[in-house]
């Protein structure tokens, strides 16, 4: 199993340290033949219109939703952004997801927070059952799924937060930022 993780900019690094810790092999991409090979990819968080801008100058747009068609891709934060078909404004999207976005939705750096979600995947994938504690940071909100993507995980009030179509994957929050590898595991089970 290989799995890689978009190195333009942002945590990529977290997520490479948590893939060790599960025993994968993990390679940084930065160019489009970093791809070959791969079993799956991650989008990490960081700044969205910095990751676009800079996939648009490396060549790596077509050939990241090439390999969405038959690879998992997960993004993270800036990463669910990145891959999402509607976010209401002018930036540089993948668009293989069928998900509606809203960046920034809770505010300034300021009221970036934490909180436990219940994830039933994810109990199930993991054959866990205590709740996931993710962590916030300028996070974006998962504002409607649509086509075959499927709501994932919510907030209390509703507000989507993690969601899945086939194998792909966006979460609003970090799992890559806590000790709790779950998350992680599930994405694997998604490449394997
Ligand atoms: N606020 C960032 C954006 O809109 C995302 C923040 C993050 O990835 N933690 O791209």
């Amino acid at each position: 199993m290989k799995i890689g993780i978009l190195a333009l900019q942002g945590d990529f690094a977290e997520h490479g340290s948590m893939l060790k810790k599960l025993g994968v092999e993990t390679v940084e991409v930065r160019l489009p033949e970093h791809l070959n090979g791969l079993h799956g990819l991650i989008i990490p968080g960081g700044e969205s219109t910095t990751i676009g801008k800079l996939a648009v100058a490396y060549g790596l747009m077509d050939p990241l939703r090439e390999f969405g068609k038959s690879h998992a891709i997960w993004g993270t934060c800036a990463g669910a952004i990145f891959l999402s078909n509607d976010i209401g404004r002018d930036q540089p999207l993948l668009g293989l997801m069928n998900i509606k976005v809203q960046r920034n939705a809770f505010g300034r750096q300021v009221d970036s927070f934490e909180t436990d979600l219940e994830i039933e995947e994810l109990y199930k994938a993991t054959r866990t059952k205590h709740p996931y504690h993710a962590v916030f940071i300028r996070a974006p909100i998962i504002q409607s799924v649509g086509g075959n993507a499927k709501v994932l995980s919510a907030l209390e009030d509703g507000r989507i937060v993690a969601a899945q179509q086939g194998h792909l994957l966006a979460t609003s929050f970090h799992p890559e930022l806590t000790d709790d590898t779950r998350f992680h595991e599930y994405f694997i089970s998604l490449a394997g």
